[in-house]
């Protein structure tokens, strides 16, 4: 881990009922969680509201999608308004099943973050290359791009977490190596360095994703560059996702 506050995200993804959620939060309540850690879980929509008004304070609360604009006549969409009512603080934008599952592209992507910005949510802005890209030798060139979307959009760099995640490694049980993990973050810091700022370069925490477990984010967060991690799979088991927060170097 590097020199700004470990993050910790839990992406729930499309998973849970009333009473699975329920039990979560009340391990997640029980845990016990180090203090110097920012911990934020984004359960679905439709939970957020009983999340919010059982999970404990200390543990905030992020939307895995929000609106592009304004809400108002747009079918199916939550806007950045509803969330904010019910207190949600983040939100991931840019997570690889929306960009290849659903088909948005970096510049939807970079307009929701400068609107989810905007209205003062913070975000977790997701970048990551393919199987094929990284056999083919582009990785870098994939996350540059993917970087630069966010940076011709976004006002400012101040309420952004980049989270760093190989879509070969997203819910496949093939998590990077350590190795791979730190080159990929030490050049993504490095296109801040010399696209946005030295400053955004130093303190802006870059975590990564991608089959994270609690036998694996030990190694993983004595790396640099890594300064936590957003965890899928692992983080729907609130004693194994209390592990991966308090594994903070
Ligand atoms: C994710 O969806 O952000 C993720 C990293 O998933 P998993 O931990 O299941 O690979």
């Amino acid at each position: 881990a590097g020199t700004g506050k470990f993050f910790v995200g839990g992406n729930w993804k499309c998973n849970g009922t009333k009473d699975s959620i329920s039990k979560l939060v009340s391990d997640l309540n029980s845990a016990k969680l180090e203090p110097d850690v920012d911990v934020v879980v984004a359960p679905p929509f439709v939970y957020i509201d009983q999340v919010k008004s059982s999970l404990i304070d200390r543990i905030e609360v992020s939307a895995q999608n929000s609106w592009v604009g304004k809400g108002g006549a747009f079918t199916g969409e939550i806007s950045v308004e509803q969330l904010k009512d019910l207190g949600v603080k983040w939100v991931i934008l840019g997570h690889s099943e929306r960009r290849h599952v659903i088909g948005e592209n970096d510049e939807f992507i970079g307009k929701k973050a400068a609107y989810a910005l905007s209205e003062g949510l913070g975000v977790i802005a997701c970048i990551g290359e393919l199987l094929q890209e990284r056999e083919a030798g582009k990785t870098f060139d994939v996350v540059f791009q993917q970087m630069k979307a966010f940076a011709d959009s976004v006002p400012s760099w101040d309420n952004i977490v980049i989270a760093y995640e190989p879509v070969w490694a997203i819910g496949t049980g093939k998590v990077a190596t350590p190795q791979q993990a730190q080159e990929v973050h030490v050049a993504v810091r490095d296109w801040l360095k010399k696209n946005v700022s030295a400053e955004v370069a130093s303190k802006t925490r870059i975590i990564y994703g991608g089959s994270v477990n609690g036998s694996n984010c030990a190694e993983l967060a004595k790396q640099e560059d890594i300064d936590g991690f957003l965890v899928g799979g692992a983080s729907l088991k609130g004693p194994e996702f209390a592990v991966i927060v308090n594994s903070v170097t």
